[in-house]
């Protein structure tokens, strides 16, 4: 019997509560991270929709960025919703700051003018191959604005890019968590499943390797 998965929330400021709940209905185990030490407990991190300058100055607070550079090199799956998106994507306007940069994407933020700070919308997906359709929630929301070759777009609302996925790394431009529909979680989830199932393929039982990086101070640092 294998462990049930666990997927984390980076449970510094936003609307993080919703992102579990969203992710229990899917039946996994939610685990609020407030703490980088707790990264190693869990198979993928939700990082939820906030205020990304608070977020980045809390990141950059609580020692979370090598961790997180860790998490991803790992192959340990992360998905960005809105300020989220907005830590993970390479390139970030109006105004300009600075990010994680584990998506080839660039950003503007607040990109839909003050007439329409949030509006729900109905978009569509595509998800493991099936065409669905996927309720939105926009709440101050950035627009994609490139997206780079590395990169697949899964989902298009009035044909611009809305959510996205490179390797490891999926992001949304709207709020799925606002909604009854978990389709997005439920895609992130099998993302995290399937990455756990390639970790123990190609490195046996549980977390040597992250333990490895845990252990010897040499091993980390080196993943951005
Ligand atoms: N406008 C916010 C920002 O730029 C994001 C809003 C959200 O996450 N709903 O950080």
């Amino acid at each position: 019997m294998t462990d049930p998965l666990r997927i984390g929330v980076l449970a510094l400021q936003g609307d993080f509560a919703l992102h579990a709940r969203a992710l229990a209905r899917c039946g996994v185990e939610p685990v609020e991270v407030r703490k980088p030490a707790q990264l190693a407990d869990v198979d993928g991190l939700v990082i939820p929709g906030g205020e990304s300058t608070t977020l980045l100055h809390l990141l950059s607070t609580w020692e979370f960025v090598p961790a997180l550079e860790r998490f991803h090199a790992e192959g340990r799956p992360v998905f960005g919703t809105c300020a989220g998106l907005i830590l993970l994507a390479r390139e970030v306007t109006s105004p300009a700051q600075s990010s994680l940069a584990l998506i080839d994407l660039a950003v503007e933020r607040n990109a839909y003018g003050r007439q329409r700070e949030s509006f729900e919308a109905r978009g569509e997906a595509v998800l493991g191959g099936r065409r669905v359709p996927v309720e939105m929630v926009f709440i101050r929301a950035p627009r994609i604005r490139r997206v780079g070759p590395g990169v697949e777009v899964l989902a298009r609302r009035d044909d611009e890019p809305v959510m996205a996925r490179q390797g490891s790394v999926l992001v949304a431009t709207f709020h799925p968590e606002l909604t009854a529909d978990v389709t997005v979680h439920a895609h992130f989830c099998e993302m995290v499943r399937r990455a756990r199932e390639g970790r123990a393929a190609a490195g046996g039982p549980g977390d040597a390797g992250h333990e490895r990086a845990e252990l010897d101070p040499a091993a980390r640092g080196g993943a951005a």
